[in-house]
């Protein structure tokens, strides 16, 4: 959206003070994701109340997925851009400068999936990107509520993909983080190549592999049954691709495991990160879980807890299952009272807390590159490690002389904070 609005002439303002224009971007898939997104835009309508702030844009998934009803809500609001209609922003926007006429552009259907002509600002320090490599899924989970937001899956193609990339590269990202609602599924609505059949993720992450001008690729959200061989060799084997890999594994019990919809097993997961362990040197595992889906019993829990203590995830998200419109699971009987849910909840991160901090000591005294995204004054830096994703996995403290944003340092790990870790450069 910024990379549209420049394109079409408008100034992109460093502070919410100086804007004329308030755009917020909102997420809606869970009950927290929402109320953040509406707590956004209540405070900066209050902003609007005192400050230079003409008009509020709410965009994204929340007006997608509410559209009129939201507009009813929040009166505050003057546009409403669903993930539909976001590559027409500029001209929306030239619309309602024109007329004071509240205005809802959310179209049903997919999201509108960009591509390497597609203007792009980055923000923060421009040398990590995210780059969406496909968009929608085609996959049933219970309790999800994407598929119903974002439509059926539509991949990118590898030359679009590759080339953002190379763009990307060029104008001084070190770092691209691959993104989809379901990354594995890359690449099975595209053409077949002759001889070859359709293209296929590894053969993406080959291509990219080559990009010379970019240091770290990383892959998010790999659908655990849909994790081939050939998938696990480049992220094994690759010069760039790093052997970083998110897999949400959502549970740790059959029977919830059953009831998500997820077509796997507890002992099938168990056997994928083995053999995600086994082939993948310095192998960094992420995965996401949901307590409190409806019919999970202590004993359910405490599979998940056992789960997670045996399998020793490098790193782990923890969310609280909400009910959500449009899903399967909002049908279903036997809801976990939200009091036990949030104890689930804070007890798993306890759980995860310990093995985090066993994994995090263990790092002391090893030496490691880390890429410095900020500056706190010319001798302390907070960069990040190649296990460490961009805003989820921690950070690292890094002091030193001659620090560069947008730079790699050597450094040795000195010490560990929650799940930040301290060194010095070397
Ligand atoms: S694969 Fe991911 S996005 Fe797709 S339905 Fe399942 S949880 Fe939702």
């Amino acid at each position: 959206m910024l990379g549209c609005l420049a394109e079409s002439g408008y100034g992109i303002a460093e502070e919410l003070s100086d804007a004329t224009i308030a755009v917020i971007n909102t997420c809606s898939f869970i009950g927290s994701a929402r109320e953040e997104s509406i707590e956004a835009i209540l405070e900066v309508a209050d902003l609007r109340e005192k400050g230079t702030l003409k008009s509020l844009v709410v965009a994204g998934c929340l007006p997608q997925r509410y559209g009129k009803e939201l507009a009813k809500e929040l009166p505050e609001v003057d546009i409403f851009i669903g993930t539909s209609a976001f590559r027409g922003i500029a001209d929306i926007l030239d619309q309602a400068d024109s007329e004071t006429n509240r205005g809802i552009y959310v179209e049903s259907g997919s999201t509108h999936l960009y591509d390497d002509r597609t203007p792009r600002i980055l923000l923060g320090a421009g040398h990590s990107a995210y780059i969406k490599i496909a968009e929608g899924c085609d996959r049933v989970c219970a309790f999800c509520a994407i598929p119903g937001i974002r439509g059926s899956f539509q991949s990118r193609t590898l030359e679009s993909v590759v080339k953002e990339a190379e763009q990307l590269g060029e104008s001084g990202v070190r770092e691209l983080n691959l993104v989809a609602q379901d990354s594995t599924s890359w690449g099975k609505d595209l053409s077949s190549i002759p001889g070859k059949g359709r293209p296929k993720l590894h053969q993406l992450l080959h291509a990219l592999d080559q990009v010379s001008s970019v240091d770290w690729i990383r892959l998010l959200y790999v659908y655990p049954s849909a994790v081939t061989n050939e998938l696990i060799e480049i992220l094994s084997s690759g010069q760039r691709v790093l052997p970083y890999v998110d897999v949400p594994l959502q549970h740790g019990s059959d029977r919830i495991l059953k009831a998500m919809r997820r077509g796997t097993t507890a002992d099938l997961q168990r056997k994928l990160v083995n053999r995600l362990r086994a082939s993948i040197n310095g192998l960094t595992l992420r995965t996401t879980v949901i307590v409190g889906f409806p019919g999970e019993t202590d004993a359910d829990y405490d599979e998940l807890v056992s789960f997670v203590k045996e399998m020793q995830f490098d790193k782990l998200g923890v969310f609280r299952y909400s009910d959500e419109e449009n899903t399967k699971a909002i049908e279903l009987s036997k809801k976990v009272p939200r009091k036990i849910s949030r104890e689930r909840y804070k007890n798993l991160i306890k759980v995860q807390r310990e093995i985090m901090k066993e994994k995090q000591t263990d790092q002391i005294g090893k030496e490691d590159r880390v890429l410095l995204d900020s500056l706190i004054n010319p001798s302390l830096g907070i960069g990040r490690l190649s296990s460490q994703a961009p805003e989820i996995d921690g950070v690292v403290h890094v002091a030193g002389s001659s620090l560069k944003i947008g730079q790699f340092a050597s450094v040795r790990i000195t010490g560990v904070n929650e799940i930040d870790l301290r060194a010095e450069v070397i």
